[in-house]
């Protein structure tokens, strides 16, 4: 006679990334999950061709929409279990709060989201709560420049409330730069791709005290309210306008201990000041001779490809790894970075034009201590400048026993690419 049989099927916790359409993070989360061993949903905007075929692999979020989104991720949970969200810029980290509030995720409250991804929102709670924030004022972009500019102090600094990557964020040092960098920003904020991501706050702009000093930028993992700090970078450019790319990243930090200790008092107020609870953080921070101000504090990892920069414990664990084991509840084996210095250089937008062909390469490649010279830009793209741009043409990365050596190692390598442009 034939005996029953039960087939046990074991299923992997899942995890529902949120990735936005044009992002470089893909990679590097799917080889997360693939070394963890569990199973990977990738959430975004536009439907994949794949979806057919795999249906628990791929889903299609309005990412505009966080309610309506956690609607959906809650159908979709009901046929495929989902035990942890991770979202990776500042708009899928809103989604990812609405989906985990809904579905009782690991996560982040909703409104702790919204004032890390609003600029406006985060400066009133940072100040309610005391921590060091320059001084800033709300205005309307209708609103005639040259009458705003003659009310405020300078040198001071225009910003954007909902973009990201230093796009838009312009220094002013009197009232005629001050009408020159409203212009432009508004020029920014009515492409319409901008004003739909920025949605109801494309029509405002923040004016700050423009803050002297060394910048820094914070990486962090908030577990259970308690934030562990990663790596503190030094950013050895001066940062100083009127535009702010960003260039060299290099960790761990020269700046004094004590400082340092004093750098991540300010990043943990920030983050109790504005609710966030769990994930990843990173944070841009200045010091001067009254001590650190927080100049931002996003609730998702570093941007771009930087991230390749961290690796964690003994075996090198990727910060992308840490992400997907925090928001899955599993054991984290290390959140101390390794003993090497490293540091990524975030390439500079050698000008406006079409790009034609970099050379030199493979001669950066070779310089000692470089790991990897990723170009980006495909030839034909239009590489546009900051503040209108904020799309990097690649990353330089360097790895080695200090952080002095790796910082000349990628300036080094940097001299030896020429990006051929039209
Ligand atoms: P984004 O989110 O677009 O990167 P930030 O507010 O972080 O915008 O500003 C980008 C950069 O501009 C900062 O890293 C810093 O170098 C500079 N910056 C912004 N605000 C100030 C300020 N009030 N004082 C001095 N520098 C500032």
């Amino acid at each position: 006679m034939l005996r029953p049989y039960v087939i046990l099927t074991i299923s992997m916790p899942r995890l529902l990334l949120l990735l936005p359409t044009t992002t470089y993070r893909t990679a590097a989360f799917v080889e997360a999950a693939r070394r963890i061993g569990v199973d990977l949903t990738v959430a975004s905007e536009q439907p994949s061709t794949l979806e057919a075929a795999n249906p628990a692999g791929f889903l299609t979020l309005d990412f505009e929409q966080p309610e309506r989104a956690a609607d959906a991720a809650r159908v979709f949970a009901k046929q495929y279990p989902i035990s942890g969200v991770a979202g990776v810029d500042d708009t899928s980290a809103l989604v990812a709060a609405a989906i985990a509030t809904r579905l009782g995720l690991k996560g982040n409250p909703v409104h702790a989201a919204m004032a890390a991804s609003d600029k406006y929102l985060q400066r009133g709670q940072l100040a309610q709560a005391h921590v060091p924030i320059p001084r800033f004022v709300l205005q309307n972009l209708e609103d005639d420049p040259a009458a705003i500019a003659q009310a405020i102090t300078y040198p001071c600094v225009v910003k954007p409330v909902r973009l990201s990557a230093s796009r838009g964020v312009i220094r002013a040092d009197n009232p005629q730069a001050f009408v020159a960098a409203h212009d432009r920003l508004r020029a920014i904020l009515q492409d319409p791709e901008t004003a739909a991501a920025c949605g109801d706050r494309a029509r405002h702009y923040l004016v700050e005290e423009f803050i002297p000093g060394y910048e820094v930028a914070l990486e962090g993992l908030v577990v259970n309210r308690r934030l562990h700090t990663l790596a503190i970078f030094d950013k050895p450019d001066p940062l100083d306008g009127p535009f702010f790319e960003e260039t060299i990243y290099v960790t761990p930090s020269r700046v004094p201990a004590g400082l340092q200790a004093a750098i991540r008092d300010c990043a943990d107020r920030a983050v109790r000041a504005l609710g966030v609870v769990e994930g990843p953080i990173h944070a841009e921070l200045r010091y001067n001779e009254h001590g650190p101000w927080l100049i931002e504090l996003a609730a998702r990892p570093i941007g771009g490809r930087c991230s390749a920069v961290l690796r964690f414990g003994d075996t090198g664990v990727s910060l992308e790894e840490i992400i997907v084991r925090h928001a899955l509840g599993m054991p984290i084996p290390s959140l101390q970075r390794e003993r090497l210095a490293a540091g990524v250089m975030m390439i500079p937008i050698p000008g406006a034009g079409t790009l034609r062909e970099v050379r030199g390469v493979a001669e950066a490649k070779r310089v000692p201590l470089i790991e990897d010279v990723q170009i980006t830009a495909h030839p034909g793209e239009r590489l546009v400048p900051f503040p209108e741009g904020a799309r990097y043409p690649g990353f330089i990365f360097a790895r080695g026993e200090t952080a002095p050596v790796v910082e000349t190692a990628l300036r080094e390598a940097h001299q030896r690419l020429t990006f051929v442009i039209e």
